[in-house]
């Protein structure tokens, strides 16, 4: 144990650490051999066993028809995209239990959709409305204020940047198309990946 691993309250998306650091344990996700933060909480590491887990700082009893949530987007389906739900968009709560949710291609934007690979891309932070919350949550992500808020370039990785004709990288210059919110680039500081290790003044 270090002074870095003290407890501290992390954003969903927040980098963590890497996977050789840390085993991802609840309320977290490994991505590219990097954990991250799954939900807004406070950080615990189990010195026995080196797992992290982020607790949510307060849990919602439940989501509800016509909710605002953020959600990550895990695999594109030919009729669906699979997501984790992270927090509720308007309280900025973890989303309790099973947090997995459907995005039906015929929800994904206005209008006719060929493929889902025109809308989102694995990773992809949506901002998404719940349209049916039992027995399985699904959401829709049509409307011009919703859609991928924070996107990663598939070339180099970095964060792309929101504009008027749509997203472009600032790092290798290309560009890509998502079926973006009005909101675009508003969680771009949580995504972005940040030295781990660094010290936590004021934690005991
Ligand atoms: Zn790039």
């Amino acid at each position: 144990m270090t002074a870095s691993h003290a407890s501290r309250l992390v954003l969903p998306g927040e980098l963590l650490g890497t996977a050789e650091e840390f085993v991802p344990g609840h309320g977290t996700y490994e991505e590219q051999g990097r954990v991250y933060a799954a939900l807004l909480g406070s950080t615990h590491v189990d010195a026995n066993d080196r797992s992290v887990s982020v607790r949510a700082v307060h849990a919602i009893p439940h989501l509800g028809e016509g909710d605002l949530v953020y959600a990550r987007v895990d695999e594109l389906k030919s009729q669906m995209a699979i997501v984790t739900l992270l927090s509720d968009a308007s309280t900025n709560r973890a989303v309790p239990g099973t947090p997995e949710a459907t995005i039906h291609i015929s929800k994904a934007k206005e209008g006719y959709t060929d493929s889902l690979n025109e809308a989102f891309s694995t990773g992809d932070i949506v901002l998404a409305k719940v349209l049916q919350a039992q027995p399985t949550v699904k959401l829709t992500t049509a409307p011009a204020s919703l859609g991928v808020v924070a996107a990663r370039c598939h070339s180099c990785h970095g964060i792309l940047a929101g504009g008027d004709r749509g997203l472009h990288c600032p790092r290798c210059g290309a560009t890509e198309t998502r079926k973006m919110s009005h909101s675009y680039g508003t969680l771009h500081a949580p995504l972005k990946a940040r030295a781990p290790g660094g010290h936590h003044a004021g934690s005991h």
